[in-house]
């Protein structure tokens, strides 16, 4: 994890939590989430007072790319509205929007009055080019035809409604809400097996029957079942010391989302992205930064007229589909297994509500699952 030969540290600007809840695989569960992360948490929330919900995270929470983002709120995906709706189709891209929005509106108001960092601050997209200064106007247009509020200003695409949060805050305040006893650290899950009562899950010595099992483990999800179209792209970060001046007042997305940075309100300047100059390198497991990401980050920050040192710089493991939308829902042909996750960068944007979709599926279809129907939903939030 080091850096060159500087001691610089590694780990994300925002910390880890200080409450450690370690605990052990539960015997029995209605519904086992597997996984500590945004997602993870929503599902503990929308699934509370509804089913005996446990959550095991082999780690800590926040440990994954929950707790290593930007705390981004952005509407979206990454691609901008213009190639959303050549890609997906008009109806397909305002629906996505829809979505994205409506989850952020949900997300702060299950977090109304948490110290989470949340503000709505509205973002920016910046063009790196004549052609997505273009894109950009466009998309400006389209938006405000679909009914979503955005401008174009000739520099720069304005979206009001978009904003940012602490995440591993974020993750923590709604893993209080979570029943005492439903968060296990520390379990790391090895296997799961289709049994006639519901699905065993197996870790370390010890042996759960649960009715159903969510993956709640985005990019780490084909570690345990390798069919799922789930693919590990790493993304790395840096953050400066507090610097004197605002330099940037809203989370800003550049060169296609390739790039973005923020400000803390303590002054300390945030950048990520440039992957796509590594696009070799940049996939996989390892949770390092390299020299090369980091040299051109540093760049940006010193562009952007930062002049403090850096003080952190950390990586995180992203989860890509092949459409770049989640998949939610049962997975084909694993009676009892359902995936939350493939957010393909966009998580804190998706999140919540794929929870949401997934809770009230499964309670509303629960004598279908228990039945063993495998029928298959994958796709985007639907
Ligand atoms: C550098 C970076 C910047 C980003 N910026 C943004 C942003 O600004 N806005 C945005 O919307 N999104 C952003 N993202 C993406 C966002 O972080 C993710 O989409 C989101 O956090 C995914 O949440 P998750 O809970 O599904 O997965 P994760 O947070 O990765 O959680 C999965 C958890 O599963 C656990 N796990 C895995 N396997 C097992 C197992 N076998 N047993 C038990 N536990 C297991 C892992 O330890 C992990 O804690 C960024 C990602 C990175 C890396």
């Amino acid at each position: 994890m080091s850096h060159g030969k500087d001691p610089l540290p590694t780990d994300p600007v925002w910390g880890v939590l200080g409450v450690r809840q370690a605990g052990r695989l539960p015997e029995r569960a209605d519904v086992l989430v597997i996984g500590g992360g945004i997602t993870g948490v929503s599902l503990l929330y929308w699934l509370r007072g509804r089913a005996h919900a446990v959550l095991v995270e082999r780690h800590h929470l926040a440990a994954g790319a929950s707790g290593r983002n930007a705390g981004f709120l952005l509407a979206g995906v990454a691609a901008c509205y213009a190639e959303a709706v050549r890609r997906y189709g008009r109806d397909r891209a305002r629906e996505t929007w829809a979505f994205t929005a409506e989850t952020h509106d949900l997300l702060a108001e299950a977090l109304q009055g948490r110290e989470v960092g949340y503000r709505r601050t509205g973002s920016q997209l910046l063009p790196a080019s004549l052609e997505e200064a273009a894109e950009l106007a466009a998309s400006a247009e389209l938006l405000r035809e679909d009914g979503f509020e955005a401008s174009w200003d000739g520099e720069r695409l304005l979206n009001p409604r978009d904003g940012e949060l602490d995440p591993v805050r974020a993750v923590s305040a709604l893993a209080e809400l979570a029943p005492t006893g439903s968060i296990r650290e520390g379990v790391e899950v090895e296997a799961l097996e289709a049994s006639p009562g519901g699905v065993r899950v197996f870790a370390g010595q010890d042996e759960c029957l649960a009715g159903t099992v969510v993956l709640a483990t985005n990019a780490y999800t084909p570690l345990l079942l390798p069919e799922v179209g789930i693919a590990p792209v790493r993304a790395q970060m840096l953050a400066t010391g507090p610097e004197r001046r605002r330099l940037v007042d809203m989370p800003t997305y550049s060169d296609r989302g390739f790039r973005y940075w923020r400000q803390l309100p303590d002054g300390r300047l945030l950048a990520g992205g440039f992957r796509h100059h590594a696009p070799e390198e940049e996939v996989g497991y390892e949770t390092v930064t390299t020299a090369r990401v980091q040299g051109l980050l540093e760049g940006e920050v010193r562009r952007l007229g930062a002049q403090a040192p850096i003080a952190n710089r950390w990586s995180g493991i992203m989860g890509f589909t092949e459409t770049e939308l989640p998949i939610v829902g049962p997975v084909a042909g694993r009676p009892g297994i359902w995936v939350c996750g493939g957010y393909s960068g966009h998580g804190m944007g998706f999140a919540f509500q794929c929870a949401r979709l997934l809770a009230n599926r499964l309670m509303g279809s629960a004598r279908e699952t228990q039945m063993g129907s495998s029928s298959s939903t994958t796709g985007s939030p639907q």
